[in-house]
């Protein structure tokens, strides 16, 4: 964060209390201040992670709550109070995180909305917290026997913690875990390849933002320095949401600017209108409302990446010169028994895509899996990399039974895969998507990273991934966002990734697959070169030139089953596998292109 637009904006927030500013636009900026804490965590949840949530306003109120009750009744420290809002919505946000983060489309925010309303009910129904009416009378903050009694002392406390949570959730997003959470948004299948537990990371992010929501909520009880349900209903997480899509959803600094941009846009319209349509009416509400639609039909993506734009563009994250090297697993003899698959069946619904498959990887192999398209060999590799769960039969690695391990722990156990359909993080560059790879290696968590005391594991890992993109000659790209590439780059990349494992099986599907000659002549000479050091390969390609020359031996498949089994050569001559391939429904193309 060491840029100028930063230190630009964080001495205006210094000055503004200095300068002649009428009180109005303190009160205005804290309120600003109080829904940025909360926004930027929901930009991680939402905006970063794909989670919507209209909850948040809920772990506000029990931050609020917390506070009011527990010093008011009992005349505990607020600093004390703010630890236990911050245990108690930790808490809250987990249970309630392990139960909605699990569900998907419709049903998470539907889920949110219904546990948001039931914890806005509970303020509203409990005795001791007052009902409707809350909690009043809260004592201001004290800090070191100076009471925070004015919305001018309690400005730079809120600042001093949006400040913080910005550097903070900014240290995790460029972290392990961050990338992780980035990887959330790219759907589950790619993340958990990497070895990345996305349940859990799912939950970690989400209680993130609660606490955040929390320390907020601490704040507003005492600024306000009284409570009530009505600021934690649902609509004030609507307005979140609002706040976080019109800023921009996955950048930081749009939560600022959404909350800012919302705060003062409902006050002038709070004004304006009344003035304007004479007498009482929540006229606001309709005129925002349609202010929004035309704000975000005229910025689909948020206002924040327009403003970016202007500023001086940041350089991605730099790749350290050295590093502490990562340990590496020791790998197997060559030779000896890699992969076992026996009488493999998957059925999708009626449809049997695989029928009983059985074959085997050795140590030191490059093995092509081959057979006309929808022959079920992606399925296959769904299936040995637990993507999918088999209908019945066995896959056994290194003599261990993987068929009904999750993927994250069959990718632990050293096997490695790219897709046929390339997943990866468009907007992020290619070194970290590479670093992705390498999930498993790290020990970095959350608290570590939010700290910035990640750095010598980070290193490594980002060192790590600069040597595998020079492994596979695409170093000259780092910098570059990955969705830049050529698709036959963008392959190359998966294959970095898959490398940053330190795989002992590599699962390529497709990789030749959009590469021009000359790039196929390099891939075929990096396979090569991972051969000689002793990876042991997995293959699934079209271009039969390209498999011929470069594979130990062939496995054939068409509907489901194996047709044909060996060496290369022989397999070009077996009338089985010609019949397979001249049966396709463009022949003569076939006939040239593959056999
Ligand atoms: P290949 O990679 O050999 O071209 P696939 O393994 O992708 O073939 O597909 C094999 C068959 O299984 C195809 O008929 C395909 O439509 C079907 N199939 C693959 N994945 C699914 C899925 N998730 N749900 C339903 N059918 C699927
Ligand atoms: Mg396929």
């Amino acid at each position: 964060m060491k840029n100028a637009s930063f230190l630009v904006f964080a001495a205006l927030i210094a000055l503004l209390p200095v300068t002649p500013a009428p009180e109005f636009w303190i009160t205005l900026a804290n309120y600003i201040g109080l829904y940025s804490i909360v926004a930027i965590g929901l930009v991680l949840v939402t905006g970063v992670a794909g989670m919507t949530s209209f909850g948040q306003a809920a772990f506000v109120g029990i931050g609020a709550y917390t506070t009011a009750y527990l010093s008011t009744t009992f005349g505990v420290s607020p600093w004390l109070t703010l630890l236990i809002g911050i245990a108690l919505t930790a808490i809250a946000a987990f249970a309630i995180g392990a139960i909605t983060m699990r569900l998907s489309g419709h049903y998470l925010p539907l889920g949110t909305i219904a546990w948001g309303l039931s914890i806005f009910y509970l303020f509203g129904n409990l005795d001791f917290l007052g009902k409707y009416d809350g909690i009043s009378g809260i004592a201001p903050l004290d800090f070191f026997g100076h009471a925070l009694s004015s919305g001018r002392s309690m400005y730079y406390l809120i600042w001093l913690i949006v400040i913080v949570a910005l550097i903070a959730s900014h240290n995790l997003l460029n972290s392990r875990p961050g990338r992780a959470i980035r990887a959330l948004k790219g759907g589950r299948l790619m993340a958990e390849a990497m070895g990345i537990d996305t349940t859990r990371m799912k939950i970690a992010v989400f209680v993130y933002a609660a606490v955040l929501a929390a320390i907020s909520g601490w704040l507003y009880a005492h600024l306000q320095r009284a409570v009530n349900p009505s600021p934690f209903n649902i609509n004030a997480g609507i307005e979140y949401l609002f706040m976080v899509v019109i800023g921009g959803g996955g950048y930081l600094r749009g939560a600022i600017l959404g909350a800012a941009l919302l705060t003062i846009l409902k006050d002038q319209l709070q004004g304006i209108l009344p003035a304007l349509l004479g007498g009482s009416g929540n006229y606001e509400t309709i005129v925002f409302g349609i202010l929004l639609v035309i704000l975000l039909q005229w910025a689909p993506d948020g206002l924040w990446p327009l403003i970016r734009k202007r500023l001086p563009q940041r350089r991605a994250i730099d790749a350290p010169t050295q590093a502490q090297p990562l340990a590496r697993r020791a790998q197997p003899q060559a030779g000896s028994a890699l992969l076992d698959v026996v009488d493999v069946r998957k059925a999708f619904g009626g449809l049997v895509a695989v029928k009983g498959l059985s074959f085997a990887v050795r140590a030191g192999e490059i093995v092509g899996l081959i057979g006309p398209n929808g022959a079920g060999k992606s399925t296959m590799f769904n299936l040995v990399t637990g993507l999918i769960a088999m209908t019945s039969g066995s896959i056994r690695f290194r003599g261990e039974a993987i068929g009904h391990l999750p993927s994250r722990q069959i990718a632990k156990r050293g096997v490695a895969r790219t897709f046929q359909h390339v997943k990866l993080l468009p907007t992020m560059s290619v070194l970290e998507n590479v670093a992705l790879g390498a999930h498993l290696r790290g020990r970095a968590g959350f608290a570590r990273s939010l700290l910035r005391a990640n750095r010598k594991d980070e290193a490594a890992l980002l060192h790590e991934a600069a040597l595998q993109l020079q492994r596979v000659g695409l170093q000259d790209r780092m910098y570059d966002e990955a969705g830049s590439l050529a698709l036959g780059q963008q392959r190359i990349l998966e294959i970095a990734r898959a490398l940053c494992g330190d795989p002992v099986l590599l699962l390529l599907d497709e990789p030749a697959a959009g590469l021009r000659y000359q790039e196929k002549q390099a891939l075929a000479a990096l396979l090569e070169k991972l051969r000689a050091e002793g990876m042991s390969i997995l293959i699934v390609e079209h271009d039969m030139d390209f498999v011929m020359n470069l594979t130990d031996r062939l496995v054939v498949m068409e509907f489901g089953t194996k047709i044909a089994e060996g060496l290369p050569a022989e397999v070009q001559k077996n009338p089985a596998v010609l019949e397979a391939y001249l049966g396709g429904i463009d022949e003569e193309e076939k006939v040239s292109e593959h056999v």
